[in-house]
């Protein structure tokens, strides 16, 4: 392995190719550590993509690097916002450009920028041009205070929203469920922070060289991207165990310090959101019961709740892991167009092979790139079902429902429901022909059906580019996004 890391420094010296490294997997598949090494090895700093861990305070429940790891190789862009710091800086746009520079710089110094995630929309924003710069007015109209915060915007509720984003961007409005508040939100916040239409920027991304349906153009040529996966019962395994850990390292401590800090005056003053910021990190929330319990209840009672947030977080964290490896079969192996890199897959599911099948294949995949090769290994690909409109706006009538959302209009005509509505419309017109005796011409239920094959696309509407993900009208599943605060 010391000849192909030499070659690969060696090339780095002249130029970085590639431009730059990127570690995608679920959480607790192992991604600071390659990163780590494949740092050390090849000249390398290492750039946090995970929204949670910019913010100061919850290191264990946010998995932060420790200072042991730090000390292997620099990191950057892990603790250095403010908990209680509201809007502005905590946000994904602030964060973007922050990031940047540190790209800039170490390109400038020849070191390669090895980029771990962490958030989904943050990694997806730094390799294509997909986020929404607001621009220069943005800080000033921000700081003389002139526009309402997206916050506060959220407060209005989605029916409100969604009729002012009607009145400025019907386009926009047309492609969002009015329950999709924080997406509504962010387009209002878009168009009054710029006087341009939100519709209309995605729109000129999408017209850029090197576009695809789904954003802008690549920013950085060569970059090479890992995708650590693993079979999922081995992964679960590892999750359960990952929380096991954070509760021998202290978790439960370090909750109630950062509750009394941060969170136990927000919720004596009913300001408390568990939305925004770091509050939205998982295994936060979960243990809200148990950090506000009062102390009349028994020390029994109490322990219940603690195990009960246990639990919790064992469960969203699979969920999170699922959602996550699901982020990047869609928005990269099945990404349509030519401008999608290479991903190559790593197998961690058996943890002492971990040199066999991650941390050497890794090595001579960067070894070739660095040379200018092919490397042996062929990089991942699922072929996509082309691109769903996941935008797309329907109305159905007879249910008096807004659907947004092929698949989902697909689904709510064949959901009961609608059947139930689509019956008592054709018995009650039955009755009024008997009464009247004239014949309808169209049969309503063949009339919905038809609607249903004849949606029209929407073009450049699949997606906000922030975060993937449809909004779905009649799920349980309601569950946000960590962090979606752009
Ligand atoms: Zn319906």
């Amino acid at each position: 392995m010391a000849a192909s890391t030499l070659g690969v420094q060696r090339a780095l010296g002249k130029s970085v190719i590639p431009s730059l490294v990127v570690v995608l997997g679920a959480t607790g598949t192992g991604k600071s550590k390659l990163a780590i090494e494949i740092g050390k090895r090849l000249k390398g700093e290492i750039i946090s993509a995970d929204s949670m861990q910019v913010y100061e305070g919850l290191n264990i429940i946010t998995n932060k690097v420790t200072a042991e790891e730090q000390a292997q190789c620099p990191h950057h862009m892990i603790s250095f916002v403010d908990p209680l710091v509201k809007g502005l800086y905590a946000t994904h746009f602030i964060w973007f450009v922050s990031l940047m520079q540190h790209i800039e710089d170490l390109h400038r110094q020849k070191k390669l920028p090895v980029i771990v995630g962490g958030t989904n929309y943050y990694i997806e924003s730094i390799l294509w041009d997909v986020l929404v710069d607001t621009g220069e007015n943005r800080l000033e109209n921000a700081q003389s205070g002139s526009f309402i915060s997206k916050v506060e915007l959220e407060k209005l509720g989605g029916l409100e929203l969604h009729k002012r984003l009607n009145d400025v961007d019907p386009e926009m409005a047309a492609m969002l469920h009015p329950n999709d508040v924080r997406k509504i939100a962010r387009s209002l916040q878009v168009y009054q922070e710029t006087g341009v239409k939100h519709s209309c920027l995605l729109q000129k991304q999408k017209e850029q060289d090197g576009a695809d349906g789904l954003g802008g153009p690549l920013r950085f040529s060569n970059p090479c991207i890992f995708w650590l996966h693993s079979d999922l019962d081995a992964l679960d395994e590892r999750l359960d165990k990952r929380v096991d850990e954070m509760l021998s390292l202290g978790l439960v401590k370090e909750l109630k310090d950062f509750h009394q800090r941060f969170n136990e005056k927000k919720i004596q003053d009913n300001s408390q959101d568990y939305q925004h910021g770091i509050f939205q990190s998982i295994g936060f929330k979960e243990f809200h019961e148990y950090l506000t319990a009062g102390r009349d209840i028994s020390q029994e009672d109490h322990e219940k709740l603690k195990i009960k947030g246990i639990e919790a977080l064992k469960q969203v964290t699979r969920r999170y892991a699922r959602k996550q490896n699901k982020w990047v079969r869609n928005r990269f192996l099945k990404r349509p167009g030519s401008n999608v890199p290479p991903v190559y897959g790593l197998d961690v599911t058996d943890v002492s092979l971990w040199e066999q099948t991650v941390l050497n294949p890794a090595l001579d995949i960067l070894d070739s790139l660095c040379k200018g090769e092919q490397p042996s290994v062929e990089p991942i690909k699922i072929e996509g079902e082309g691109l769903r409109n996941k935008r797309s706006h329907h109305m159905c009538e007879l249910c008096d429902k807004v659907i947004i959302g092929d698949l989902e209009w697909t689904a709510h005509i064949k959901s009961k429901s609608h059947l139930h509505h689509v019956r008592k419309k054709r018995k009650a017109e039955e009755t009024s022909e008997h009464q009247q005796g004239v014949g309808s011409d169209v049969p309503s239920a063949a009339k919905y059906q038809k609607q249903a094959g004849s949606t029209s696309y929407t073009p450049g509407s699949d997606s906000d580019t922030l975060e993937p993900g449809t909004h779905r009208n009649n799920t349980r599943d309601n569950e946000k996004e960590i962090s979606e605060e752009s």
